[in-house]
């Protein structure tokens, strides 16, 4: 019988704790957790749960991770998506993949996925302890959490407070919000808030690194949201952008080749506004018309050479300058325990024998759309198996 405590009851601590149950039922394990075990998992995928995302290539999937990607190699090689879907399978998940090939529950309640999980830890009878672990202390054979000797420990305390890794010897990695909102430059954006555009390309571009996306962009009362935002914080998460020196995004609401003169020359006596219509929400239009000082209600036929170039700027490239992040609105972090001191193979410290990590409390974290929970199941299940 090995005693084993995991500190953190969210979706990597779980499947942790599961795996490392099931395959040794003489493995003693308690969870100390200081809220509710699973509840992280409540709000994800906007209360549905984006489990993970279809794929059947490690080295593809793996891509997503800006800090992480080879280090998945080895633990994805382990335990990968279909693994994931069959593991929820087992729980009593039945899960379906969406047309943009993310993941999640047929019932869409991440609700059903808490109670799956929570079922099947009582079913195999890990303890849960609800307690805030202050302290580890590491001693010759072990560890001692909550007063209780422990041969084994795996920490899966997340993203967000980690006082107690300082306590063990392990570089860390500062950790920074990453996948968060941005404020931008562009005042007479926050115009729009509540304006969501899906599936549109932006490159966003800081000193010399770059990057194209292609998702949906949300315009807030405080800046720009959405997988657009997201997916850019992530990448220049660690960059050190600000009002003076912001990340330039520039959006494509066409995506295509677009000839406005055509457009204007079949269309003479529509207002510009209803053409702009065709590209960008009516709402968004007039503010960027508004803003460029061209009437909405002007006729096509007398639109200028000046006006048609503005009118193509702003559609086929809008300038928006993300300056900070929204105060709280990090949905990961990038950093934590520093990779080169963990074995992939096993998610073994190379510091301490028996003590293992997994989830967002390691310097992984991975791009919106599922990537960050399969990161979880697959790290947690990686560290459970070796347990
Ligand atoms: C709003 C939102 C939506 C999201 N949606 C998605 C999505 O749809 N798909 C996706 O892939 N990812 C999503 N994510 C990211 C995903 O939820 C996280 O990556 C994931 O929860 C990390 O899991 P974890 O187990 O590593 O850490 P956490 O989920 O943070 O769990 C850590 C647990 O440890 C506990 N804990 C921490 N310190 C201590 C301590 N000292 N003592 C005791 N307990 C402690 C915490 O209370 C917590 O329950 C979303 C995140 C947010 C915030």
């Amino acid at each position: 019988m090995t005693r084993i405590a995991i500190i953190g009851g969210g979706p990597a601590g779980l499947m942790c704790a599961i795996i490392a149950k099931r395959s040794n039922t003489e493995n003693e394990i308690t969870i100390f957790e200081k809220n509710d075990i699973a509840a992280t998992l409540l709000p994800t995928g906007g209360g549905r749960c984006n489990i993970s995302r279809y794929s059947t290539d490690i080295k593809d999937f793996a891509q997503n991770y800006p800090r992480g990607e080879k280090f998945l190699y080895s633990v994805f090689n382990q335990f990968f998506v279909q693994d994931a879907i069959e593991f929820f399978e087992s729980i009593g998940i039945k899960t379906y993949t969406q047309e943009d090939e993310r993941i999640f529950p047929v019932s869409n309640k991440s609700l059903d996925v808490i109670f799956a999980l929570k079922n099947e830890v009582k079913k195999l009878g890990i303890r849960v302890i609800n307690t805030q672990i202050e302290e580890i202390k590491i001693i010759d054979n072990g560890f001692v959490v909550d007063n209780k000797y422990f041969e084994k420990l795996v920490v899966a305390t997340g993203g967000k407070d980690n006082k107690i890794l300082h306590t063990l010897g392990h570089n860390i990695i500062p950790q920074k919000p990453a996948m968060f909102s941005f404020e931008i430059k562009e005042n007479f954006l926050l115009e729009a808030a509540g304006v969501s555009i899906r599936n549109i390309t932006a490159n966003a571009k800081f000193g010399n690194k770059q990057i194209e996306v292609s998702c949906d962009l949300l315009f807030t009362h405080k800046g720009i949201s959405g997988p657009i935002a997201y997916k850019t914080s992530s990448f220049f998460a660690s960059e050190p952008y600000s009002s003076n020196n912001p990340i330039r995004l520039k959006v494509d609401f066409v995506g295509e080749e677009l000839s406005l003169q055509n457009l204007f020359d079949a269309n003479p006596q529509k207002e510009i506004l209803n053409i702009v219509s065709a590209f960008v929400p009516k709402s968004l239009g007039k503010i960027l018309l508004e803003h460029s000082n061209i009437s909405s209600e002007k006729k096509a036929c007398i639109i200028n050479k000046n006006e048609r170039e503005i009118i193509n700027d702003f559609l086929r490239g809008l300038e928006i300058n993300a300056v900070a992040p929204v105060p709280n609105s990090g949905i990961v972090s990038a950093g934590g325990v520093d990779l080169n001191e963990i074995n992939p193979k096993t998610m073994e410290s190379k510091i301490h024998k028996n003590l293992y990590f997994c989830g967002e409390v390691v310097n992984i974290d991975g791009l919106c759309g599922g990537y960050n929970l399969q990161n979880c199941w697959s790290t947690g299940y990686v560290a459970g198996i070796s347990l």
